[in-house]
């Protein structure tokens, strides 16, 4: 059986950067956050479905998900979110597993499954045999949030406390990959991490 890897981290910590040179060293990586854009693009499993719950109002010119006015709605609505959820979350894990059968064919030696909210979700911890967290301290998450989408600090504030806590997302982690460094830096530190993995597929998984 192919190992199954969850790679997760805070907004900002660096997953999208870790699963890159993951992916530079031949590991077969399926980003969830990608899979969630392309259902919610034109045409996208999503829209018929999101169109039907919430009404067009949500969907833009083009026939994607209008993201900031849905953003705006699910932020403070617990229920608007899970009935965001219960469409969109079916429909990721469905795609999710298509990938993953087409990259288990092709002969990568482990999965990478970059899920940015997987401690919170009983379908990914559940899936996966072991965890690997990507972590910086909460200000370096900030000032790159902030850089990145243009956003104030309170906005980014908002979103990482609404985010599970670093300590819950370290306390179940069989590696951490600290990234508060350069980018020249996270390079050997996910090489040792590849290598790590690599030796987890001649051991029994626990
Ligand atoms: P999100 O959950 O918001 O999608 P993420 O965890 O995937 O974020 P990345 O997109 O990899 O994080 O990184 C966030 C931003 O910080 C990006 O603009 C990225 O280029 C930058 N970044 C990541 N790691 C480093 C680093 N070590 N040094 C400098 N910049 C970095």
């Amino acid at each position: 059986k192919i190992p199954l890897i969850g790679l997760t981290g805070g907004i900002g910590s660096g997953k999208t950067a870790v699963s890159a040179l993951l992916g530079g060293y031949g590991a077969g990586i399926i980003d969830t956050d990608k899979i969630s854009h392309q259902i919610t693009a034109p045409g996208g499993e999503a829209i018929p479905l999101i169109t039907e719950a919430f009404g067009a109002d949500f969907i833009d010119t083009h026939g994607a998900l209008n993201r900031p006015k849905m953003r705006a709605v699910v932020f403070d609505d617990p229920s608007a979110r899970q009935a965001l959820e219960r469409i969109t979350h079916p429909l990721i894990q469905e795609e999710t597993i298509k990938q993953a059968l087409e990259l288990a064919k092709s002969g990568v030696p482990y999965l990478v499954f970059v899920v940015p909210l997987l401690i919170e979700s009983g379908f990914w911890t559940k899936l996966i045999d072991y965890l690997v967290v990507v972590d910086c301290p909460e200000e370096i998450q900030i000032q790159r949030v902030m850089h990145r989408n243009n956003m104030t600090r309170s906005e980014v504030e908002k979103i990482l406390n609404a985010q599970t806590s670093r300590n819950a997302r370290l306390t179940p982690a069989n590696a951490v990959i600290e990234n508060q460094g350069s980018l020249d830096e996270l390079k050997p530190a996910v090489l040792k991490l590849h290598q790590q993995l690599l030796k987890i597929l001649e051991e029994p998984l626990s």
